[in-house]
């Protein structure tokens, strides 16, 4: 396997299982591993083993209702390292109560929040305690912290054995974290709409579900094949309507100032950087409305165009093209308000700016 291919997961993992009494049998697992050092300097087939024996769970059965049939949800979010040499996770409570709905969504029983939010932090601090962790560095604060490092958080479920069609009722929950750099790199951020649906009405739209990605998946690297980066969905009824990016909300500031989001039903995901962003927005005294929006308005009205989600944060879109038709925003560069307002988020999730929300939990 070739370089930057390899998922380096953190030695320490964490596993509960739903347990006929109604208890979550909780535990943490260190994997094989030697210091971050020796990591760095092995060779990259030794790398490439130990990486494999880090991410191989026996007990877990390979035959279940998530790996047959996609009946499974996840979370992702970060923990960002601060100036004064903590970590901090953004908004733990919120990804704690969306995993619970996706859960029950799915028919599972769902995960207590605060042991979610509990194990979130302890896995963290357990991984930084043999030096698993990103640090500091004042370099990022140019860019705003384009290039900055945080630990990336991935709780997911997965069913017990079965082959039959079934719900699971006795999942686990795991949570594995892993280094990660910047998502978005500066370049190509031109968006094509594309012609194949995300979400339906009555469907999982909204719901954190693996399933929910073979689509935009499969239709982001086509969008890239053809020399794009992203690819926006419209609503499966009307075609009319724009609801998400590949795996991420979109936002649109009109030319009069206003900014626009798609409004929360069930064929849209609630981003909790969508939810972030409006409070963020208001604060600055900007006008936000959460509404329908059609593709032409937005192409033809729009003066910034991002899409937002916990891997880039805030990505601004240079344009949308739809058939033939291409809409530049802001000359292909950031917009203002984009700018101001990623400053502002990465700020808070590195420490630089005031938490007036009390966003961020220390680990
Ligand atoms: C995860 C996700 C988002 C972004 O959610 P955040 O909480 O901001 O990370 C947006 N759309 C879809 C479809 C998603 O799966």
């Amino acid at each position: 396997m070739g370089k930057g291919f390899s998922l380096a997961i953190y030695p320490w993992v964490y596993t509960a299982k739903k347990m006929e009494d109604d208890n979550w049998e909780e535990k943490y697992t260190l994997k094989p591993h030697k210091t971050p050092e020796e990591e760095a300097s092995m060779t990259e087939e030794e790398r490439e083993k130990l990486l494999a024996s880090r991410n191989s769970f026996p007990e877990l059965p390979l035959v279940n209702y998530t790996t047959q049939y996609g009946m499974g949800c996840f979370e992702g979010m970060k923990a960002y390292p601060q100036a004064d040499g903590s970590l901090k996770i953004f908004r733990p409570d919120d990804n704690a109560a969306r995993f619970a709905r996706s859960m029950a969504g799915l028919g599972m029983p769902p995960f207590p929040e605060d042991i979610f939010v509990k194990a979130s932090l302890e896995l963290v601090k357990k991984n930084a305690d043999i030096g698993f962790r990103p640090v500091y560095n004042p370099k990022w604060e140019k860019d705003n912290f384009l290039f900055g490092e945080s630990v990336y958080l991935r709780p997911f479920s997965y069913a017990e054995p079965g082959i039959g069609l079934g719900i699971s009722h006795e999942p686990w929950v795991v949570f594995v974290g892993a280094p990660v750099g910047a998502y978005f790199r500066p370049g190509n951020t031109k968006a094509r709409v594309s012609n194949c649906i995300r979400a339906f009405k009555g469907g999982t739209g909204w719901i954190k579900s693996d399933s929910n990605y073979v689509v935009p998946i499969l239709e982001k690297k086509r969008a890239e094949a053809e020399g794009y980066m992203e690819t926006i969905f419209l609503d499966a009824e009307k075609h009319k309507y724009v609801e998400e990016g590949s795996s991420c909300n979109i936002f649109f500031l009109l030319k009069n100032g206003t900014l626009v989001t798609p409004a929360l039903e069930d064929t849209i995901l609630p981003g909790i950087t969508r939810k972030s962003l409006l409070t963020l927005a208001q604060n600055l005294g900007v006008k936000t409305e959460e509404r329908k929006i059609t593709i032409d308005e937005a192409m033809s009205d729009s003066a910034e165009c991002f899409v937002t989600g916990t891997a880039a944060g805030l990505g601004y879109l240079e344009s949308i093209t739809k058939d033939d038709k291409t809409a530049v925003f802001n000359s292909g560069k950031m917009g203002e308000l984009s700018e101001t307002l990623l400053k502002t988020l990465k700020g808070i999730q590195y420490g630089k700016v005031e938490d007036k929300y009390g966003w961020m939990q220390s680990v």
